[in-house]
């Protein structure tokens, strides 16, 4: 092990703390350190390649080292580095709030609030959902409706809309009140005493992704639309895994022509360079918070609308026009199809692929279809494995998690699969 690797992984174990981490096993063991990107690849401080398989955790959508992206952050640091968006407008924001709201058809998504990740994206389209309640004469509808297994960000507020048990349950009485259901059938089942005091409804919109990337049926956004507005209750859509042409459409939401009350990006928003948010919402609910009384929204952070994470989320949008990011991305999705179809062929413990645009979860099983005990750790040791074979992924549970960068050849998604398919024959 080189001298620099050892001396960073001591001050791991030292002093660092790891999210979702069981940190005495992390400390049992021997961390990649990863230093350098180029593409969809990463290296590690030994001088290892691998390929990004789930884009650093969702975020990287034009690769890691965009020569464009890094111009426009060198551009932008020339200029400013951060100013305070506290009684300050900033260039790079008013043009990114403006670009942001173009995605989606006139007169809808008119405003936008910045914030700094996923997290705090929710935590915005709560406040406001709640706020615009109080404003508009109706304070007492502080709840919110959400579905089961859906995962929108860890801080309290977001992880009380979360029902992931082993995720949420410790903390959900210290956030918001939520009324679960498991989908169209059981919201439509609630009695009006259990929806009359919601704010809002919220939902990843096409696929529910911490679920095992679990997709809804088609059709069932626009149907929670037309659910919403017969029950007078806000839609708000968690675009942060979806967002910024995953699904193959600039958003999820796009592809069954539906538009939220609230809508929240975050991850990509900056290719994946820095921690960035927004909140969208309709001229409507904005025009709650006008007028001469304290209508003041009720929510910011010292690094809203950060000049540097605006002028690369601008820089990103740019590259989806000069790259062609989407046209380009069809037929890599065709063909990450046809890939984890034959891998599904040729391999019994592979029970269901679920693809939705350019994100798959490739769920494992034991031969006879009954699932591996968790304590068997089955994904972990298969992406492990596949570390061996030049992929990093994650897995949830025992899926694994397939979503490269937009940008990565068909190539090497041929790669990707083949270390999938190397690391599940090493494990089995
Ligand atoms: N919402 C969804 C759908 C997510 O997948 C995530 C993160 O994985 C979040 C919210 C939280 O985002 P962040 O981790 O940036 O706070």
């Amino acid at each position: 092990m080189r001298e620099d690797t050892r001396r960073w992984i001591e001050a791991d174990k030292a002093h660092c703390w790891h999210p979702f981490t069981p940190q005495a096993a992390w400390e049992a063991g021997e961390p990649l350190v990863l230093v350098r990107g180029e593409g969809a690849w990463l290296w590690d401080s030994e001088g290892r390649k691998y390929l990004d398989g789930n884009s650093s955790i969702w975020t990287n959508i034009h690769g890691h080292n965009h020569p464009a992206l890094n111009e426009a952050l060198t551009r932008q640091l020339t200029e400013v580095a951060h100013v305070s968006y506290l009684g300050f407008a900033n260039p790079r924001a008013s043009e990114l709030a403006a670009r942001l709201s173009g995605l989606f058809p006139p007169g809808t998504l008119e405003r936008v609030f910045f914030s700094d990740d996923g997290s705090t994206a929710i935590e915005c389209a709560m406040k406001m959902a709640i706020q615009y309640r109080q404003l508009t004469g109706e304070p007492e509808r502080t709840g919110f409706i959400a579905f089961d297994q859906a995962y929108h960000g860890d801080t309290l507020g977001a992880a009380s809309l979360g029902g992931v048990s082993r995720f949420h349950d410790r903390f959900r009485k210290h956030g918001a009140t939520v009324t679960f259901v498991s989908g169209m059938e059981a919201l439509r089942e609630l009695p009006w005493e259990a929806v009359k005091g919601c704010a809002a409804v919220v939902i990843e919109p096409l696929m529910q992704g911490v679920n095992e990337m679990r997709p809804w049926p088609a059709g069932m956004l626009r149907e929670l639309r037309e659910w919403c507005d017969a029950h007078d209750v806000h839609l708000m859509l968690d675009e942060v895994m979806t967002g910024f042409g995953r699904t193959g459409k600039m958003f999820a939401c796009l592809h069954e022509e539906v538009t939220p009350d609230y809508l929240c990006v975050a991850k990509g928003i900056t290719g994946g360079y820095l921690p960035m948010a927004a909140t969208l919402t309709t001229g409507h609910v904005y025009e709650a918070f006008l007028g001469e009384d304290d209508r003041a929204f009720y929510y910011g952070h010292s690094y809203t609308a950060n000049p540097l994470g605006c002028a690369l989320a601008l820089a990103s949008l740019d590259i989806f026009e000069a790259e062609k990011t989407l046209e380009n991305l069809q037929p890599k999705i065709a063909r990450m199809a046809e890939l984890l179809a034959g891998l599904k062929a040729e391999s019994r413990f592979v029970h269901e692929i679920r693809q939705c645009g350019f994100v798959a979860g490739i769920e494992l099983r034991q031969a006879d279809g009954t699932r591996f005990p968790v304590q068997l750790q089955t994904g972990s040791k298969v992406c492990l494995a596949a570390r061996e074979h030049g992929l990093l992924t994650r897995p949830v549970r025992d899926t694994i998690v397939l979503m490269p960068p937009l940008s990565i050849s068909t190539a090497e998604l041929v790669h990707a699969v083949d270390a999938i398919s190397a690391a599940i024959n090493a494990v089995s």
